[in-house]
């Protein structure tokens, strides 16, 4: 955040890694000294402080660039480093005070680490050259707002949003075409699904995944996999699914883009769709921070769940990659996002979850959920964006298995958190835990099963994967139309 305050800043500067002429980088030293004091700039030479109230997103740890992650803590701090608050969270809340909340659903482009660590000022002054240097300032003297705002677009947008990415802050809904996957077509149907996540294994090994497969299959739509879950390395999803289209069901695959470049997600995901893999969930992933020891890289993601979603609905939609090369055979893809909707609050978490559907969100599966009466804040803000229609929702819900998991995941998983009175129940129910915690997931389905909008549930086992049979049944969710 901006302020002198440079030992507060998470990341370094970033640094270019080629030679760069005398004058540029006075330059940049230049704008840096200015810059960061005023925006708390980290030099990523790729400016969006018109698109982010003036503050720098760099500061972000993982460096998103589209919105805050679903790790904020209760206390909108950051859940990567606890002793600051979530740049993101700052943002959102100084661009509803400023009127500027619109401008927080551009779809903002990755970083083109080419000009990582160069000024921008140079690319500001080329550009008001080519716009022409009386029009500008006639243009942004102007009383016009209208006027105003397009001679400052037709500088700052240009280098906002360079040819290669054209964001913008649309709708693009899916071409009318025959649904790609089992999942697709239920949910157009109008069916109320079920999905559930199966843990991978921590082995090379398949019988265990194989027979948790088999278990809950019968029960559900469709099985997700996580993409090493808290940083862990486990199976991968892809792995997994492979799996799963052995055993004739229908896979979710989770890509977290924490492990993925922008590369690395073009040619798996033509490479999965090649084996039958159709459904796939893009998520940012947790930080490496809460993982294992040695601590992998926390800085940076190549690309952020909007930004990936972004390339493949156009990977798929107009069947180019992202360097603009066309492809013969696109793939066919049933586009799904997470989203955490009390991380911060249901109104910044809506604005986040429209920018991601109108980026490409087919399906949103949500974090765990523990408070339907809340669930109702969240809906009604999507509804308010009119986007209550253009996504199906499946709700996160998880069957506690004993007080100890249920502490667990209020204190140390980011995004979800659980109310007293569930706490204590779990508590009081000593050696009957696990059966309240059945109780308390049919509870849930109960109460959310009619809500508006919601369109299925997602059963997180945290590993319980023989409880999904008893679910579904005593949900009474077959009958569901
Ligand atoms: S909570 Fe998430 S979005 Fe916010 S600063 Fe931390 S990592 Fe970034």
């Amino acid at each position: 955040m901006s302020g002198i305050k440079p030992a507060r800043r998470w990341q370094p500067a970033f640094y270019p890694f080629k030679r760069v002429k005398f004058g540029r980088r006075f330059l940049a030293k230049t704008e840096l000294c200015i810059k960061g004091p005023l925006f708390g700039c980290r030099m990523c030479g790729n400016c969006l402080l018109q698109e982010t109230a003036f503050i720098c997103p760099m500061e972000c740890p993982k460096g998103m660039r589209n919105g805050p992650c679903g790790g904020i803590t209760p206390e909108k701090n950051c859940y990567v480093d606890e002793t600051r608050k979530c740049i993101w969270y700052t943002i959102y809340k100084r661009a509803l005070k400023t009127g500027r909340e619109e401008t927080l659903l551009e779809v903002l482009p990755p970083l083109d680490w080419d000009k990582v660590g160069t000024e921008t000022w140079g690319e500001v002054v080329g550009q008001i050259r080519k716009v022409g240097t009386g029009k500008f300032i006639g243009g942004i003297l102007s009383k016009d707002k209208i006027k105003k705002a397009e001679i400052w677009d037709s500088v700052f947008r240009t280098i906002r949003q360079p040819e290669w990415w054209q964001g913008d802050f649309d709708y693009h809904p899916a071409p009318s075409r025959e649904p790609v996957s089992d999942l697709e077509q239920r949910l157009r149907k109008g069916e109320f699904v079920v999905a559930t996540e199966v843990i991978p294994p921590i082995s090379a090994k398949t019988d265990k995944l194989i027979r948790d497969i088999e278990s809950v299959k019968p029960y559900v739509n469709a099985i997700n996999f996580t993409d090493s879950a808290s940083a862990i390395p486990k199976m991968s999803s892809i792995a997994c699914c492979n799996v799963v289209l052995d055993l004739k069901a229908e896979p979710i695959l989770q890509i977290a883009s924490r492990d993925t470049t922008r590369t690395g997600l073009q040619s798996t995901v033509i490479g999965v769709n090649a084996m039958g893999i159709r459904n796939i969930l893009c998520i940012t992933g947790d930080n490496a921070r809460i993982g294992p020891v040695p601590t992998s890289n926390m800085n940076i993601v190549d690309v952020d769940s909007v930004q990936m979603l972004w390339i493949l609905r156009r990977m798929r939609d107009d069947g180019i990659y992202l360097d603009g090369r066309k492809m013969k055979d696109p793939p066919r893809l049933f586009l799904g996002a997470a989203t955490s909707p009390f991380a911060s609050d249901p109104v910044l978490q809506a604005i986040k979850d429209h920018k991601k559907v109108n980026a490409g969100a087919q399906f949103f599966q949500t974090n765990l959920i523990f408070e339907p009466d809340r669930l109702d804040l969240w809906l009604e803000q999507l509804d308010k964006r009119d986007i209550l229609n253009k996504v199906y929702i499946l709700i996160g819900l998880a069957p506690l298995k004993s007080y100890k998991i249920a502490q667990y995941l209020h204190t140390k998983v980011p995004g979800v958190s659980l109310p007293e009175k569930i706490l204590k129940r779990m508590e009081k129910a000593g050696e009957s835990a696990p059966e309240e915690g059945v109780q308390i997931a049919l509870e849930m389905i109960d109460s959310i099963k009619y809500k508006r909008g919601v369109n299925g549930i997602h059963i997180m086992t945290l590993g319980w994967e023989s409880i999904v049979q008893r679910i579904v049944v005593e949900s009474d969710l077959a009958k569901i139309e």
